[in-house]
């Protein structure tokens, strides 16, 4: 499904962190905001997901104005770097614990984690607990947790900052194939340029609570539009 920000702030106080952001997300595309830390990456994240309540503007999911809906009524997943599971629970535990709480029946649950879980590797893995394997494994149980309700929109927060560079190269390949696969239009936050480069259909680099330039990796490499950008993204003097 399409995502729309439009012209949406978001202030703490006095505090403008989140200064007018507006940008259409086709269905299907690999949406990347790239920026500093602090520069308002998460918040507008926050928002698409309605943690957060913008201070104005307006959010469409699939054309539908979601601006202040509660996030059970979006059709969207979140992936942290934190992973979040539940360590006393199994993975199968984990994986299915977004159907059980919506009261999927069992067979039902054992099928789409099966399916989910073969999908990102770790079927073999099902009956241990979050503590009895790696971190890799650790983030594609979250991974297969957010998806295995088959939403159309993902929303990842510096999924990969907690992994080693090795891991980090290998699941950015992952991640980017799964969601390909199951043409999920998908939100990425990330601080590091690479991952975006080599991810994203667009990027939005970001600054101050703005996006300064929107454009796909090539575009943005060859042709970035201010000085911020192009050290930035690395491109050539
Ligand atoms: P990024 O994800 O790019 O690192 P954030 O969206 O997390 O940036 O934060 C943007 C700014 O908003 C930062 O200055 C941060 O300190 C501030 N901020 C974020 N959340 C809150 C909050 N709940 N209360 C007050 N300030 C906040």
């Amino acid at each position: 499904m399409s995502v729309q920000i439009k012209n949406v702030e978001k202030s703490f106080g006095a505090l403008k962190v989140v200064k007018g952001v507006s940008v259409d997300i086709a269905d299907g595309e690999f949406f990347v905001m790239l920026g500093p830390s602090g520069c308002g990456k998460t918040t507008t994240l926050r928002m698409v997901a309605g943690l957060e309540l913008p201070t104005a503007g307006e959010i469409r999911i699939g054309g539908r104005d979601v601006t202040y809906e509660e996030p059970r009524h979006r059709d969207i997943a979140m992936a942290f770097q934190d992973y979040g599971l539940y360590p006393h629970l199994s993975l199968r535990g984990n994986i299915e614990f977004p159907l059980k709480v919506r009261g999927v029946p069992e067979a039902e649950r054992r099928t789409k984690v099966e399916s989910v879980a073969q999908k990102m590797g770790i079927s073999h893995l099902l009956d241990r607990k979050p503590g009895q394997i790696s971190g890799g494994q650790r983030q594609r149980v979250a991974l297969a947790r957010a998806l295995v309700r088959n939403p159309r929109v993902f929303l990842m927060d510096e999924p990969l900052s907690a992994l080693d560079a090795k891991l980090r190269a290998t699941m950015r390949t992952e991640i980017k194939k799964l969601v390909t696969e199951l043409k999920i239009t998908t939100i990425y936050v990330t601080h590091d340029q690479i991952e975006a480069m080599s991810m994203a259909d667009r990027i939005a680099v970001m600054k101050d609570g703005d996006m300064v330039q929107i454009a796909s990796p090539l575009e943005m490499y060859e042709r970035p539009q201010t000085k911020f950008v192009a050290e930035f993204i690395g491109s050539p003097a």
